[in-house]
């Protein structure tokens, strides 16, 4: 071990030029974007001495692009910032209502939609969300670009596909067409700053006589990762989102779930609240598709 040391590359390249050192040369480094996650962790439960490859000096990694057919938002852009973004809420306000949840204000000034995916904790709030949207993920690493849909990226609490040389540089979504929208409800035993005991992510598009054409259905905190749920999604697809295809989605949903027992709630509960949560997500997502 050669200590702490930190690197604010300026470029994609730069960093992944840094980690790919790093991993050459047995050289333990890890990116930083908020640091929200990493330095709690870094007090706690792993004080080892690391190269810090900090994110934040990267354009392409702290750039939001709103075009005509996607929609781009890079890793490391805080999420104060997209939150603040009208027409980005506009576009996918359960996303942006996921991001909202995270910490508090000054918590949001430096947390990034990045960090929370990369974190890969199962009760990270805009994971559901991302699984809704079907988010691409950017990534890049010594041999190029990569891309990965969401559902494939986290692997297990707190692992994801990345490779220790690679970093998520963005997130892609297409663009939300007409009677299209979205949206995150999460149960805390708080009113905020806490953890998720079960969230229900839900985007859905309607066609002109407002039956339901396309449907994604994630839920999270109720497995060791984010989980989509076809079955879900099955339900609503086809219908007019009526009270009988909401529940069969609140089912499947419960059905999906495989939670554990702790002191923030048991099994049961928590796979009886996914459930709930996803109904009422699919209703609001439901509203808002339909212009209200
Ligand atoms: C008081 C408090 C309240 C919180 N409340 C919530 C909450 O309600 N909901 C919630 O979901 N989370 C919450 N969090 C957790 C945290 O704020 C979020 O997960 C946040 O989004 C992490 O983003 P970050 O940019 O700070 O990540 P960081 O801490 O910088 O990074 C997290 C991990 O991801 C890696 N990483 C980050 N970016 C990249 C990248 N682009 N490429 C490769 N690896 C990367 C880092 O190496 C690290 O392992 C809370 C944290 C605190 C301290």
């Amino acid at each position: 071990m050669e200590g702490f040391a930190y690197s604010a590359p300026q470029s994609v390249e730069e960093a992944v030029a840094v980690l790919a050192e790093a991993r050459r040369s047995g050289r333990r480094a890890q990116p930083l974007a908020g640091g929200t996650d990493m330095l709690v962790q870094m007090r706690t439960v792993d004080r080892g001495e690391r190269l810090i490859v900090d994110l934040k000096r990267i354009p392409e990694a702290t750039r939001l692009d709103i075009g005509r057919t996607t929609v781009t938002i890079g890793a490391a852009v805080p999420a104060a910032v997209l939150t603040r973004h009208a027409e980005l809420e506009k576009l996918f306000p359960g996303l942006v209502e996921a991001v909202d949840l995270i910490g508090s204000t000054q918590i949001q000034g430096r947390a990034t939609l990045g960090g929370n995916l990369c974190n890969s904790s199962p009760a990270g709030d805009t994971i559901p969300a991302l699984f809704a949207n079907a988010a691409q993920c950017v990534i890049r690493g010594p041999g190029g670009e990569r891309r990965v849909a969401v559902e494939q990226f986290v692997t297990g609490v707190g692992d994801n596909v990345l490779a220790d040389d690679e970093i998520l540089v963005a997130l892609e979504f297409a663009r939300p067409g007409p009677r299209t929208s979205d949206a995150y409800l999460r149960f805390i035993p708080r009113t905020e700053m806490d953890i998720a005991v079960a969230g229900a992510g839900v985007s859905l598009t309607l066609d002109a006589g407002g039956t339901c054409t396309a449907a994604r259905v994630a839920i999270g905190a109720v497995a060791p990762t984010a989980l989509l749920v076809p079955a879900a999604a099955a339900a609503l697809v086809g219908s007019r989102v009526d009270a009988a295809a909401i529940a069969r989605a609140g089912d499947a949903c419960s059905a999906a779930a495989r939670p554990i027992s702790d002191k923030r709630g048991t099994a049961d509960f928590r796979r009886k609240v996914v459930g709930v949560l996803c109904r009422r997500a699919t209703a609001i997502a439901l509203s808002r598709a339909s212009g209200g």
